[in-house]
């Protein structure tokens, strides 16, 4: 099936063509683990697991590179402010060491989670420092680099014809905007640092040597070391939210070309902020930090933000907002109970095998074509009304869709049933089902809260290995 999809760097939609017939190196710029992940920052990795998805259905061999983050990167662009790793250690009162092992364990339970297949390689920073420095030299041999005394070893983007391709004008805003300072020792305003010293008479807690002094690498660094060493010299597709296309990527492809030649990367592909009603991105706007715990403590099923966000074009922003997820959750399991009811009927008939691959084509050729996952979901709902096709093929196409698209109709359905079969009133279901999803989202305070509630209207849980059941009480 012909792959389309918006590739950054040409402005176009474009026919994928892989490197090697059948295969899909790709690499994603994964978290920096210094706090829990913003859902803002989680809608770009549900956007990957869809691409990564869509390839394998299409018969492709993934290799999936993400990185992790795990070495103080600086909060400004400018190379300067503070680093966010060691501003998250003073924040929860630990070593840098031990935020980055919590905080990835943490990010990873989201992943889990929101049903995301784990990457092939998940490098973390700290274990390619030396690549990190070999990558330094390779560009220190070629001439494009400079020392900054007692600061740094920079990148001369002055040396390369080609910086800033990917986000063509858009980066005159490095030199006048704002939110970027100008260091007056750089050549100029877009150089960026390779190798930072650490600070003189102060230890850092994660510090190198390296054959310039001890310090430690810039950000822009370990995903072109890392890149290059798990996926050879080029591959076919890098991702990232779109606030990393301007500054890290364009820093990226300056390393990398000089080095391997043009084109680095076949196809680069962005995913769109998620936004709040003012249009701000959310992960800038103030109030309750809106991790995936915000959406489970109000008790929604982390499902239900996937499907909101696959409900939009990965190239649109996203408006967030409690009404619109309420919404979207109301979709989904609307979605839920329909599988459910299939799932019990006991005159489901033969798969009809004709039907079954005009839907799945029509479905995953929408994925195929640049991401089409709002459409793919009306097409669900229209597969939904059809009366025509018998459960049986409806049943084995949603297994192609849980596939497709990750959001465990089956799953979340046969819960459902399990719930319904002692005949609580419905109430209770509700109860026991927000119950079950808690549990399944590690939200103890939250299940034991509903038992008590389901136990103080006479009915009682039964944990059994196929789910709860509900029993009145004598
Ligand atoms: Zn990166």
């Amino acid at each position: 099936m012909t792959i389309k999809l918006f590739n950054t760097m040409s402005r176009k939609i474009e026919e994928v063509k892989p490197l090697i017939p059948g295969k899909m190196g790709f690499y994603s710029c994964g978290p920096t683990v210094y706090h829990y992940a913003h859902i803002g920052n989680l809608r770009h990795f549900i956007q990957n697991d869809i691409l990564k998805r869509m390839f394998m259905e299409n018969g492709y061999e993934v290799t999936h590179v993400m990185n992790i983050t795990d070495v103080g990167h600086l909060t400004s662009d400018a190379d300067s402010g503070e680093d966010k790793m060691e501003k998250g250690a003073a924040r929860d009162n630990k070593s840098v060491w031990e935020i980055a092992k919590f905080y990835t364990e943490e990010f990873l339970k989201d992943f889990d989670d929101l049903n995301l297949i784990r990457p092939t390689y998940m490098p973390k920073a700290t274990e390619y420092i030396n690549e990190q420095i070999d990558l330094i030299e390779k560009l220190e041999k070629l001439g494009y680099t400079y020392e900054i005394e007692g600061d740094g070893i920079y990148y001369d983007t002055g040396k390369f014809p080609g910086y800033g391709k990917l986000t063509g004008g858009s980066l005159s805003g490095n030199r006048a905007g704002a939110r970027v300072e100008f260091n007056d020792s750089k050549r100029n305003p877009t150089d960026f640092a390779l190798w930072k010293f650490s600070p003189k008479n102060e230890k850092r807690q994660m510090e190198w040597d390296s054959p310039w002094g001890i310090g430690f690498p810039g950000w822009h660094t370990e995903c072109c070391a890392m890149s290059m060493k798990l996926l050879g010299n080029h591959f076919d597709i890098h991702t990232g939210g779109e606030d990393l296309s301007r500054i890290h990527h364009n820093n990226e492809i300056a390393q990398a070309e000089p080095i391997v030649g043009a084109p680095w990367v076949s196809y680069w592909m962005h995913t769109s902020f998620l936004v709040d009603k003012s249009g701000e991105k959310m992960s800038k706007s103030s109030g309750e930090f809106m991790g995936l715990d915000a959406v489970r403590n109000r008790g929604y099923d982390t499902m239900a933000y996937k499907y909101l966000v696959l409900l939009s074009h990965f190239q649109s922003q996203l408006a967030f907002s409690w009404a619109g997820l309420e919404s979207a959750a109301n979709g989904y399991k609307n979605i839920v109970k329909r599988v459910a009811e299939m799932l019990s009927n006991q005159n489901k008939g033969d798969v009809d095998e004709e039907t079954y691959k005009t839907w799945h084509d029509k479905i995953l050729a929408l994925v195929s074509d640049n991401m089409k996952t709002a459409e793919a979901l009306v097409a669900v709902q229209e597969l939904l009304r059809d009366n025509i096709i018998n459960d049986a093929t409806k049943l084995k196409l949603f297994e192609f869709i849980d596939r497709l698209l990750g959001l465990q109709f089956i799953d979340r359905a046969k819960k459902l049933n399990d719930l319904k079969s002692e005949e609580a009133p419905a109430e209770i279901q509700a109860l026991a089902l927000e119950r079950a999803t808690a549990k399944a989202e590690k939200n103890w305070a939250r299940a034991d809260e509903l038992r008590t509630q389901i136990e103080a209207a006479g009915w009682s849980v039964i944990d059994a290995k196929e789910g709860a059941k509900l029993v009145k009480k004598a």
